[in-house]
């Protein structure tokens, strides 16, 4: 398959706006969908539509069996050890609020719990809640000048023998990757669990839990290319079965009476009432999409049109870049001179350009970087060649415009 096939299979790309063709930068924020994923959930509309798990017809069996087998599709494509340890949530951010708020019972007034510096705040502001309810303590890992983890000030933090250390895999401002292998192990053999936010990774490159060895890994649906309003949690399964559940209600429960309520096994237990069925298809849709593409190769070829956006860039006079280095993945982050954020998102708009501006739920690294904001500019598997000489054409006509 051609890049420019692949590309068609994106039918919202075809558009105009304000007379120019749609360039679409914002994949961080979400991706586009394929036609295989639109279709999928309109089939499953069409023909299979019924709620999970419960009665004994057809339609039932059917939009469980689909249901269930995007469990092991997800087991296979993250290299899960079992089809227990994938809990379908509605996001990143649902994800994380489980493990959080599942832990509560497992924290002590003053244990440490240690923040990527980088982080998103789906994952600061979940911990900040566990921790009010604990009495437990938060410390962010510091980072260095050019935006990435501080290893030496994570090692000195790791001392204090922290209970959680919750990090990023792949930063949603700057696109800087943590090498997460070795923080990790070093995470573990400081006896903390551990948590990866991995919403920006797992479009851009293959993950594997197991060989990661991480406790939990959270992510979304709709930035890989399947639907909004579906998410993953993977847990290692005995830490994933001493969570409190988040939710309580139907289809997580053993036997319930008014006096007293068992909870189901994994992973029902985890997911009270009626999940995101049709979103669920969409995901396996997305994942048997992902599947049939030679990953590593687009991945390469990613990565050399990220190299190419950051040249193109620091190119332009007045563009400063944030935290660029040439093994990030998926985004660059950038600032034209003083210019306000929102106004360069506006008039790269008004030429068919889609970026995103602000803090990119990330405040405190805008914090660290000095910011109040920046605009970001992010690639998905169809963006090419063109998108970027269109944008960086664009970003020069803004330049004229205000400086
Ligand atoms: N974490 C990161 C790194 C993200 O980029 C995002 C979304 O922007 C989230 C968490 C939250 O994801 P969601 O809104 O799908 O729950």
């Amino acid at each position: 398959m051609t890049h420019a096939q692949l590309r068609a299979q994106f039918p919202i790309l075809e558009q105009t706006l304000a007379d120019h063709p749609l360039c679409y930068l914002d994949t961080a924020a979400t991706s586009q969908k394929p036609q295989c994923v639109l279709d999928a959930m309109t089939a499953y509309y069409q023909q299979d539509n019924a709620n999970v798990h419960r009665a004994a017809h057809s339609l039932s069996a059917r939009a469980t069996q689909g249901y269930e087998a995007v469990r092991d599709k997800l087991q296979r494509f993250i290299k899960a050890n079992r089809r227990e340890e994938i809990i379908f949530t509605h996001g990143t951010t649902e994800a994380i609020n489980l493990v959080a708020n599942g832990l509560s019972n497992q924290l002590q007034p003053g244990d440490l719990i240690l923040l990527d510096g980088a982080a998103h705040h789906a994952n600061i502001v979940p911990w900040q809640m566990l921790a009010e309810r604990c009495g437990a303590r938060i410390k962010p890992i510091p980072l260095t000048q050019d935006c990435r983890l501080d290893e030496a000030a994570f090692d000195a933090l790791l001392a204090l023998k922290p209970k959680i250390v919750a990090l990023g895999h792949v930063s949603n401002a700057l696109g800087i990757v943590n090498p997460l292998q070795s923080l990790i192990k070093r995470a573990k053999a400081a006896g903390a669990l551990t948590l990866v936010d991995g919403a920006q990774a797992v479009a851009h490159m293959p993950v594997d839990v197991t060989q990661l060895d991480c406790d939990f890994y959270a992510f979304s649906g709709h930035k890989m290319y399947g639907p909004t309003g579906v998410g993953v949690l993977y847990g290692r399964y005995e830490v994933l079965d001493s969570l409190t559940p988040l939710l309580t209600g139907g289809e997580m429960i053993k036997t319930v009476s008014f006096e007293a309520t068992e909870f189901g096994a994994l992973p029902n237990r985890l997911e009270a009432g009626t999940p995101p069925i049709a979103e669920v298809i969409g995901l396996g849709a997305a994942i048997d999409f992902l599947n049939s593409l030679p990953r590593a190769e687009l991945q390469a070829q990613e990565q050399a049109l990220l190299q190419h956006l950051q040249q193109q860039l620091s190119s332009i006079e007045g563009v400063h870049l944030y935290g660029a280095h040439a093994d990030n993945l998926g985004a660059v982050a950038f600032n034209l001179a003083d210019e306000h954020h929102q106004d360069v998102g506006i008039l790269l708009d008004q030429q068919g350009v889609a970026v995103r501006c602000g803090h990119h739920c990330a405040m405190p690294l805008m914090q660290s970087l000095g910011l109040k904001g920046c605009c970001r500019a992010s690639l998905g598997i169809y963006s090419n060649e063109a998108d970027i000489a269109r944008f960086i054409q664009a970003l020069k006509q803004v330049k004229d415009l205000l400086l």
